[in-house]
């Protein structure tokens, strides 16, 4: 292979060539297939080469690639952003269109600061959001973000944040508690943080509504975020939901905060919401503070070069019709019921696999040296990292979560297939991800951390 003059991550070793990519597979330069076992970075929802994404987005270059949001606004957007509208949260009147996920939380905490200027109190400068989370590699969406090997050789050049526990289950709730009394401890938390900061001052508290990359996908306990939301509106504070990852789709229903039964201020979606056909992201924003903005300056005081790009809005409103036309939400319930039954029957007994959780299609293994103790393993062995390189000599992509710095992350592997995956196709990836965990396993010292 020729010497690589692309610098995007890794440095260390090549990475094979990528050349074509069909339903769930990709292919390489040397005809080796893969299974997309993570939709990327839980991207590729639909897959890889759906014809109905490929006409759209040709139709829409025919027409109009490009034109600045400065001078125009465009049927495609528009459509877009009715469409999106149409299946919100309740209270979402409007759509900021960007280019991913960092954008749209980079965005979303600029809307949330501006909003607050616009109604007469700008006093309110502080974002709490938690540890163990992910929003984002720019600069404000890696201060919210609670990932310490992420954060580490930035915090210099951070916004001041302060970070509350995360809802992590497996390893926080006591013994003592109910899934709904830890919920409501953590609940607690985040309300004495905000009354030590001074209500009048906390602009927002983020949070992703099931976690992703960071600790490989944590989900909820009943009624923390009810709790949550109920402590925002006390403080007259903002929820934003960052569903970058888990949204549109993922969990089993388009939002996955339709599953909490709450309704956030700002939602954040990317991702799927593309599909991988073309980058593009989203801010779904309540009316009320669309409103301030009309009364106030008129402005939201923000862009970038390429808001609602024409091409990225017509990939995308061609992902959501397929979804809606071929039931893929449905499916994606009903695919995530038989990975579960899967997963039970491949790791149900498995030593170093502590925990598996999940919703839909959206998952996390959770790998320890010690199951009783839940013990992780020492992290310079950075065995997440080796078993994504182990699973692709295996034929499957998966997405390596950990790299602790503070102690409080172990090795995981996130799931997140696309929603056309088959029940045959399920059951090969998890069989090819378990190889490549006891491969990876069997060749490093069983040291614990
Ligand atoms: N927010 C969440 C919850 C994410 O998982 C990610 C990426 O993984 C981001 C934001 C950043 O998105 P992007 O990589 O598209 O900038």
């Amino acid at each position: 292979m020729q010497a690589s003059h692309v610098f995007h991550r890794q440095l260390t070793h090549d990475l094979p060539v990528a050349v074509s990519g069909q339903g769930i597979t990709i292919t390489d330069s040397q005809g080796k297939t893969y299974l997309d076992a993570s939709g990327g970075a839980a991207v590729s929802c639909l897959g890889h080469g759906h014809p109905d994404v490929i006409a759209a987005m040709h139709a829409q270059i025919d027409q109009l690639a490009y034109a600045h949001t400065s001078f125009f606004t465009t049927a495609v957007a528009e459509e877009l952003a009715s469409t999106l509208i149409d299946t919100a949260p309740k209270g979402m009147s409007h759509v900021y269109f960007v280019s991913g996920g960092s954008e749209a939380v980079e965005a979303a905490l600029k809307m949330a600061r501006q909003y607050f200027v616009e109604i007469g109190q700008p006093q309110r400068k502080h974002f709490i959001a938690r540890r163990q989370s992910y929003h984002g590699n720019t600069l404000g969406a890696l201060a919210v973000g609670g990932n310490a090997w992420r954060r580490e050789q930035f915090k210099p050049l951070l916004i001041d944040v302060t970070h509350v526990s995360p809802c992590y289950e497996y390893r926080d709730q006591r013994a003592d508690e109910t899934p709904e009394q830890y919920g409501q401890r953590l609940v607690a938390e985040l309300e004495a943080t905000i009354e030590r900061l001074g209500g009048e001052n906390v602009i927002a508290f983020v949070a992703e509504t099931v976690g992703g990359a960071t600790a490989g996908v944590l989900t909820p306990v009943p009624g923390y975020f009810k709790g949550v939301r109920e402590v925002c509106d006390r403080h007259g504070i903002l929820l934003i939901l960052d569903e970058v990852m888990c949204g549109m789709g993922r969990t089993g229903t388009l939002h996955a905060c339709e599953q909490e039964g709450v309704v956030p201020d700002l939602l954040t979606i990317a991702k799927g919401l593309g599909g991988g056909y073309q980058p593009i992201g989203a801010v779904l924003a309540q009316g009320r503070m669309v409103d301030a903005f009309r009364r106030g300056s008129g402005l939201f005081q923000h862009g970038h070069t390429y808001l609602g790009h024409a091409v990225a809005c017509a990939a995308a409103l061609a992902v959501q019709r397929v979804i809606q036309r071929d039931g893929l939400l449905a499916q994606v319930r009903e695919r995530g019921a038989q990975l579960q039954q899967i997963f039970a029957r491949e790791f149900g007994d498995h030593p170093h696999v502590g925990d598996v959780r999940g919703r839909g299609l959206f998952w996390g293994i959770e790998l320890v040296a010690d199951r009783a103790s839940k013990q992780w393993f020492d992290p310079a062995l950075k065995l997440h990292a080796r078993i994504k390189r182990a699973a692709m000599e295996e034929g499957v992509m998966v997405y390596p979560a950990g790299g602790s710095v503070d102690g409080r992350c172990g090795d995981h592997v996130l799931l997140a297939p696309p929603f056309i995956s088959t029940p045959d196709e399920l059951a090969q990836i998890v069989q090819r991800l378990k190889r490549a965990i006891d491969k990876t396993l069997a060749s490093v010292p069983m040291v614990s951390a």
